[in-house]
């Protein structure tokens, strides 16, 4: 889509640009990650023993990537989700990866929330990341 081309009636252009929403932000995915890792707690214990186990971190990672390319393949074929079939599909496996991500986050003790917001700040100020920029030879396409 060309920039011009962008639309103007979003929410994303309701905002003000005092960052005065960051700190809910970063407060309620903080809850969030909780939230998730409670409720994903039986996927960190043992399953003879209920003892808590360490996940390993490249396996965490390649579920997450497992849920997006399960996304790719649902919006490249115009599916709807099996287990949520009013949704498409490729919905339902974006929201199953931020569940990952986000239970990864809390057991691995992660401040991603944080982080979020820091890199959401910063890459406002990223000259890479300006029209100028991305319309210059060897800017960013995408
Ligand atoms: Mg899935």
């Amino acid at each position: 889509m060309e920039i011009e081309k962008l639309p103007k009636n979003t929410d994303y252009y309701e905002f003000d640009n005092s960052h005065s929403y960051w700190p809910a932000i970063r407060f309620y995915l903080k809850r969030a990650c909780q939230a998730i890792h409670y409720h994903n707690a039986k996927w960190w214990c043992d399953l003879h023993t209920g003892e808590p186990i360490q996940r390993n971190a490249g396996e965490l990672l390649m579920l997450i990537v497992s849920e997006i390319a399960e996304g790719m393949e649902g919006h490249r074929k115009g599916l709807m989700d099996d287990k949520l079939p009013y949704r498409p599909m490729l919905e339902v496996e974006l929201a199953d990866a931020v569940i990952r991500i986000l239970d990864m986050a809390e057991g691995f003790g992660l401040d991603i929330a944080g982080a979020l917001v820091e890199k959401c700040k910063f890459n406002t100020t990223r000259h890479d990341h300006t029209r100028e920029s991305r319309l210059a030879h060897g800017g960013k396409a995408y």
